[in-house]
């Protein structure tokens, strides 16, 4: 295998290997822009690297061979003492992990090669300060010495001289600070700091390898669900500098807005500075635009190769750059994160220039996205104190307590307690401060500060570089331009849609996606309304794309009418035993504990009519679509009184001697009733072949309904579901008698009905028999809640609060099977009853009625085995239909 790869040689397709950041300097490279030369080591030598302790064998003689020609192309060696060439070591991971992993700059510099330096750049302070960065960074990160040593000894050296910033330290007092800092390592590292620019380079390489595995990469790669054995790239870049005076530089770019999408100059520039210092905050920059006054040909250049690269990735791109005296270097280059808003209308613009198609569009947002956009914001009409307005850097409305540090944002969300983190820049130390926080205030920094980047990745709302709000971390407090000021502990709200601040909690009103999928919005001119226009188009490319079908899980007609706002094609599961909660659920108990024939035939009785009424108004809300009814399926305790509150009521009873037979009999019956296992026990089929007369009631209420709602002229389109069949034999005689009621009921009323009855497939056996069952069913659901319990053996009410979190700290699954179908277990179930149950009745109808039914890789997952429907929650439906079609295009 090959180890290294030239610039040359790699393109922005092999991130796997390359890493993006490699992958993508390559791609820039032959486009013929100008990206410093070098060289890519793969991440299959970072993982040979962190299987076995060792770099490959031949990766010492690889890198040997790229370095000589990198020299040979230079015209100068790495290090030599007259005139050095100078590299960066930087990782790049398949995904961007910003911040997260190592980088060492002006790899090369020594006690000689300073002084060529010095003579090369004609600046002997430029020199000098490089050397002390190196030392540095390569002492920070390659030897482990603490940084705030080398932070506190460029203070006093500041100090000293009595002056602020480190531009006014000249050679003489760098040259002062770089024995400092070598002293430093010396006595902190217990060696010398190498003079060997091989040894220098290939530390660093190493350390980029470990850092791959440092707690905060670790961290991150959890939070964003991005696998452990992926390895980094390392990047040997030749050096370019920003900080060679006033006619060099260094910014970051994006080709367009990526909080709004819309196209113009966006990015931060930094006159006379390194890279590192514009994505970590620490000096202010000046808006992009500016460029233009400051280096016109080099702004000009930068304008055409951001509207090269747009056209060529076909998408938005963020940029670094660095400008060396005039020169314009492209150092990275990606396809731009952004927030869910912007995904939404860049697609569609993108569709509008001709640059991608409808089914590209649907590849450029996400389900999950829509599903932000979906989230209340802050009611404008609200009477509120603002504090202050910062950038708006991630969209989105939260509220909480104000806090200043990580670790107490960490505690005390962990108690219970909603905070906002505010700080004056997030560095990646903050990481599990701002995955605790609701949302991230920051005084200082840019849309591309490292508070701004990492907040948009996470989904999370933060308002960043808030300059007028003074943060005082120490004394934990922030002051307002009017004086107002906030404590630790005070409710604050921040919009990071408009980057406002106000204090206390503001209310929060409906989206505007949702108010548009309620029919309350059209499209029209404002900002809000553009973004509904470019989700009411990707909708029409999902509906025009997918192929399954979207119903919805609902139990009442208020429901199944958002149901049908929302898009939803029918109602997959209606839950009957929702209707049997709050008053009626007397007469259940009074079914299910009755003693005589005619006691259970009076609550029967009863019941008929209040369900008949149930199934009117659904079918009117859902007519001309399919309704699923399922028979009652009650884990039987939600139904009967609680034991011990029971034997309480009896005990007391007792004592005072009052009369209590009622309630002793009750007792007695809910004892005999009593179940270890209620969710294995009576329930489903089974409470329906146990109890006469009760799915005769249901089938009964069901066919009447039909037959009213059609002499009222209405297209009612019932199907009757049975839960929890294990067996052909149990469908058969729930079905024997609902064929002989449908048959009755079609007798009296003259209406014929054409109920289809089919049934759940939610236990192991009902799907490996399934080819037997499908001779008794129409249909088939998928319950994959119940599926997922009795395969894995999981209690659905109790493993994720007891054991998962351990086992997702442990990678056993890297998310609930409940939430996410478990493809290889509980999905090559579906996938063989799907075949088996098609085989024996090639018309059967296939649908999942799970809570699998509305998540997102769930519902591709259904696509690939070729089901009919998937059903979920109302609000789910719009991201059902997004992802059908992005899982058909
Ligand atoms: C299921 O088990 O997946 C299902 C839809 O039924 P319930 O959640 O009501 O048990
Ligand atoms: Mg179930």
């Amino acid at each position: 295998v090959k180890f290294v790869y030239d610039f040359t040689e790699g393109n922005k397709d092999l991130k796997d290997l390359l890493g993006g950041k490699g992958a993508n300097l390559a791609e820039m490279t032959n486009l013929g822009l100008p990206v410093p030369p070098g060289f890519t080591i793969t991440t299959e030598a970072c993982k040979v690297y962190l299987d076995s302790g060792e770099e490959p064998a031949a990766l010492r003689d690889e890198v040997s061979a790229h370095l000589a020609a990198l020299e040979e192309g230079m015209g100068k060696k790495l290090g030599q003492a007259d005139n050095p060439l100078l590299v960066s070591v930087r990782s790049g991971a398949k995904f961007s992990m910003p911040g997260m992993m190592d980088t060492v700059l002006n790899i090369g510099l020594s006690d000689k090669s300073v002084q060529g330096l010095a003579k090369q750049a004609g600046d002997e302070r430029f020199a000098w300060d490089s050397y002390r960065r190196l030392i540095q960074m390569f002492g920070k990160t390659v030897l482990g010495v603490e940084g705030d040593l080398f932070e506190d000894a460029l203070d006093a050296a500041k100090k000293a001289k009595k002056v602020t910033v480190d531009t006014e330290l000249d050679a003489a007092d760098l040259k002062k600070l770089v024995t400092k800092f070598k002293k430093i390592v010396k006595t902190e590292a217990g060696r010398d700091f190498p003079q060997d620019p091989r040894e220098q380079m290939d530390l660093a390489i190493k350390a980029v390898f470990d850092s791959w595995n440092g707690e905060r990469a670790k961290l991150y790669r959890r939070q964003e669900r991005i696998p452990h054995d992926l390895g980094t790239a390392v990047n040997v870049c030749s050096m370019v500098f920003g900080n060679l005076g006033p006619d060099s530089g260094t910014g970051v770019a994006f080709t367009r807005d990526p909080a709004s999408g819309h196209q113009g100059v966006y990015g931060d520039y930094l006159q006379n500075a390194q890279g590192e210092d514009v994505v970590a905050g620490i000096r202010n920059t000046v808006p992009l635009a500016e460029l233009e006054q400051i280096d016109k040909k080099s702004y000009d250049r930068l304008m055409q190769i951001m509207e090269t690269l747009e056209n060529h990735y076909k998408d938005l791109c963020d940029i670094e750059f660095t400008i060396e005296r005039g020169q314009l270097w492209m150092l990275q280059t990606r396809v731009g994160k952004r927030t869910a808003g912007a995904a939404f209308r860049i697609a569609t613009q993108l569709v509008d220039q001709g640059l991608i198609d409808e089914a590209e569009a649907l590849q450029r947002v996400t389900g999950a996205q829509l599903a932000q956009l979906m989230f209340p914001r802050f009611d404008e009409q609200a009477k509120v104190e603002q504090l202050g307005r910062g950038i708006a850097a991630s969209p989105g409305a939260a509220v909480g307590k104000a806090v200043f540090d990580s670790y107490t944002a960490v505690k005390w969300s962990r108690s219970g307690e909603k905070v906002i983190l505010i700080r004056r820049e997030t560095n990646p130390d903050d990481l599990d401060g701002m995955i605790a926080a609701e949302g991230i205030l920051t005084s200082r920094g840019g849309k591309t500060s490292h508070a701004a980047v990492v907040a948009r990745g996470m989904g999370k709302t933060c308002v960043c570089g808030a300059e007028e709000l003074e943060v005082d971390t120490k004394r934990r407090r922030l002051t307002a331009p009017g004086g107002v000021v906030v404590e630790e502990g005070d409710l604050i709200s921040i919009d990071g849609s408009s980057g406002k601040v106000y204090l206390d909690e503001v209310p929060v009103v409906p989206s505007p996606v949702v108010e548009y999928f309620e029919g309350r919005m059209h499209a029209g001119a404002d900002d809000a309304d553009e973004l509904v226009e470019a989700v009411h188009r990707i909708m029409a490319f999902a509906d025009r794309k997918r192929r399954l079908r979207v119903r919805a899980n609902a139990d009442n007609a208020e429901d199944a009418l958002r149901a049908r706002r929302f898009g939803a094609q029918g109602i997959g599961l209606c839950r009957t035993e929702h209707m049997f909660l709050g008053d009626r659920r007397e007469l259940v108990e009074r079914l299910i504990l009755a003693d005589t024939e005619t006691e259970r035939e009076d609550s029967l009785k009863e019941l008929l009519p209040l369900q008949k009424k149930d199934f009117v108004e659904l079918f009117e809300a859902m007519d001309g679509l399919p309704v699923t009814i399922r028979l009652l399926d009650p884990p039987l305790h939600e139904f009967l009184p609680d034991i011990t509150e029971l034997s309480v009521r009896v005990a007391l009873a007792e004592a005072r001697q009052e009369p209590h037979e009622n309630e002793l009999r009750l007792l007695q019956a809910v004892h005999r009733l009593h179940e270890q296992n209620p969710m294995l026990g009576l329930r489903g089929v089974r409470l329906g072949l146990v109890i006469p007369g009760l799915f005769t009631m249901q089938v009964r209420a069901i066919a009447e309904a039909a037959a009213e709602r059609k002499a009222a002229k209405g297209d009612p389109r019932a199907e009757i579901m049975i839960p929890l069949v294990g067996t052909v034999q149990e469908l058969e005689i729930v079905r024997e008698e609902a064929d002989r009621v449908i048959a009755e009921v079609e007798e009296a009323t003259g209406a014929r009905l054409k109920l289809a009855i089919g049934t759940m497939i939610e236990l192991p056996r009902a799907a490996l028999t399934a080819g037997q069952i499908a001779e008794a069913a129409e249909f088939f659901s998928f319950g994959t809640n119940d599926l997922t319990q009795t395969v894995w053996g999981f209690s659905r009410d109790d493993v994720e609060a007891s054991f998962f979190t351990a086992y997702l700290e442990k990678g056993i699954f890297g998310v609930s099977p409940f939430e996410t179908i478990d493809r290889d277990g509980v999905g090559s179930l579906v996938k063989a009853a799907a075949q088996a149950g098609r085989a024996t009745r090639p018309d059967l109808k296939l649908g999942v009625c799970g809570e699998h039914g509305g998540d997102p890789e769930s519902v591709h997952f259904f696509h690939e085995v070729g089901l009919d429907y998937v059903s979920c929650s109302p609000f789910r439906i719009p991201v059902a239909r997004l992802e059908a079609g992005r899982a058909a295009s």
